[in-house]
């Protein structure tokens, strides 16, 4: 499967790195499909924003206005990303220079500018190098910075859902072309709608992609 690239330095968690956010919002404008919505991110979006947004119910609402599907490969597997707007493709989220979803952003933005990548079964880092303005201000260490900013949840999600994935994309590799639509809409369902808010995400993300994959499974009549 083909998860875009993450461009940037391998750093190592020992290693200091200079940054101090410097309120510019450079980083939230020209994101046009650059911003990923994981399943965890939406889960915890659509909490907070319940919380002010009475629109605002399900991880679905949280999707279809704020989310669109990206395809990242020929199997069809998509993932969601945040919408831009304007003609400097701003973050739906970003008002002025401030970010109305602060405490509830995904991790994608949380972690900046550090980037994270499982590899073996490990969390691998690397520093974001596009926007060198960044690099100055106090060291920080990598490992006190990924300690901040990902809780245990963030990191078992990190470490399970891309080999989820590579799994589910293997299946849809195989529907039969007149199943296919309808093999979609079953991801788009099982990965990122009908969360209960008030449960705890990890046992309920388990759960529907095993149920998931179990339904792909059926449709490609395998065992
Ligand atoms: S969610 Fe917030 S921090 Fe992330 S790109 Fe949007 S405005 Fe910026």
């Amino acid at each position: 499967m083909n998860i875009p690239e993450i461009k940037g330095r391998k750093v190592q968690q020992s290693e200091q790195i200079r940054f101090k956010c410097q309120r510019c919002s450079a980083c939230c404008k020209h994101v046009h499909e650059v911003v990923p919505a994981e399943a965890l991110d939406i889960f915890r979006m659509a909490k907070f924003l319940k919380r002010t947004d009475p629109s605002i119910t399900s991880c679905d609402d949280v999707a279809d206005r704020y989310l669109e599907p990206v395809p990242i490969d020929e199997s069809g597997f998509c993932i969601l990303m945040l919408k831009s707007v304007g003609e400097d493709d701003r973050c739906i989220f970003l008002d002025g220079n401030r970010c109305r979803i602060q405490s509830a952003k995904p991790r994608a933005c949380r972690t900046y500018p550090l980037a994270i990548d499982p590899e073996n079964g490990r969390l691998e880092y690397f520093l974001c190098t596009e926007r060198t303005h960044h690099y100055s201000g106090p060291q920080i260490k990598v490992r006190s910075w990924v300690r901040k900013t990902m809780n245990d949840e963030d990191k078992a999600f990190v470490i399970e859902d891309p080999e989820c994935s590579v799994r589910i994309a293997r299946l849809l590799r195989q529907i039969p072309k007149q199943q296919f639509s309808r093999a979609l809409l079953l991801f788009l369902h099982y990965r990122y709608s009908d969360y209960d808010l008030e449960q705890p995400f990890m046992p309920q993300y388990r759960r529907k992609n095993e149920q998931l994959l179990a339904v792909l499974q059926k449709m490609i009549g395998g065992n």
